[in-house]
């Protein structure tokens, strides 16, 4: 496995891959990575000869006030980590490296689906999700990019910006990868002390419950307050409690599939975690 740190570094050691006409894989991350990330290396091993994966903690996708400067950076960690699944290529760009000295004067901005969810408490966020996204994918032109479904609304905009600027990539979601007792993995659960650690799972069981309800018979709107209700009991402080259709159109009647969305501050640590619930027939 090697480790390259500049675009110049990057595109002379996928060179002989290209020249081959292997397949490239791609994992964008933001480092610090758990077992989440890692199934999204081992999806890509599965469909793709060279497999790269970046660590680059993109200062222009965190707001003011917002935890850029204490995100954790554990490189080292990760090399080991990611030298066990198979990954061929890091890419460990600087910040100068990916945005220069330059002022940027271009910005990339998905609209509609980046309006509500994580959109609204976290303004400009998915604009710089879709610059370095797009950057990343210049640089790395890949066949096949993986994105977890744990940041669901971010799977979607991706989508979309391929779709919209005629990228020639396939978007791969993988599923959400959670802790013994359902807490979706996070590099911010890091953040958690021990006590709101042992709390954080009501997030998921809130999830789980509201699932049953519904197939119960449960109105929706019930159901969200129950969410809205357990959570607040549990202390944290919640940002939304939402119901989306698959597309993330509105929904207010159970009566196809759905995505329950969560996003909640647990002291100072944002938390988010999605269920997707089937219509049973
Ligand atoms: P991040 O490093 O948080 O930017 O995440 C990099 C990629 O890993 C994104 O596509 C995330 O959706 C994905 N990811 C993060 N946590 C999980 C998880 N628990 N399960 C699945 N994918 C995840």
């Amino acid at each position: 496995m090697k480790t390259e740190t500049t675009i110049q570094g990057l595109s002379a050691s996928l060179q002989s891959a290209r020249a081959a006409r292997k397949t490239i894989g791609f994992v964008p991350t933001m480092g610090n990575l758990h077992q989440g990330h890692l199934n999204l290396v081992r999806e890509a091993k599965k469909l793709c000869d060279v497999v790269v994966v970046s660590i680059f903690v993109n200062p222009i996708q965190f707001g003011e006030g917002e935890d850029f400067e204490s995100y954790p950076r554990t490189l080292e960690q990760d090399s080991h980590l990611l030298a066990d699944v198979g990954c061929d290529i890091i890419f460990a760009p600087t910040v100068d490296q990916m945005y220069g000295k330059q002022p940027r004067l271009t910005n990339i901005s998905v609209g509609g689906i980046t309006q509500d969810l994580c959109g609204q408490s976290r303004p400009g966020h998915f604009d710089g999700v879709a610059v370095v996204v797009t950057k990343l994918f210049n640089i790395v032109q890949p066949h096949f990019a993986f994105f977890g479904q744990k940041d669901y609304q971010q799977l979607a905009v991706i989508r979309q910006l391929v779709k919209d600027l005629n990228m020639p990539i396939e978007i791969i979601g993988v599923p959400i990868a959670r802790d013994t007792d359902g807490l979706a993995l996070s590099s911010r659960n890091g953040y958690l002390t021990q006590e709101q650690r042992q709390t954080a799972p009501v997030i998921f069981q809130s999830l789980k419950q509201a699932e049953k309800d519904l197939h119960a018979g449960v109105a929706l709107s019930e159901v969200l307050q129950n969410i809205k209700a357990q959570l607040s009991d549990a202390g944290l402080v919640v940002d939304y409690v939402e119901a989306r259709q698959p597309d993330l159109q509105p929904i207010n009647v159970f009566d196809h599939d759905l995505v329950l969305f969560i996003a909640a501050k647990l002291g100072n640590t944002r938390l988010i975690d999605n269920l997707q619930i089937q219509l049973k027939t």
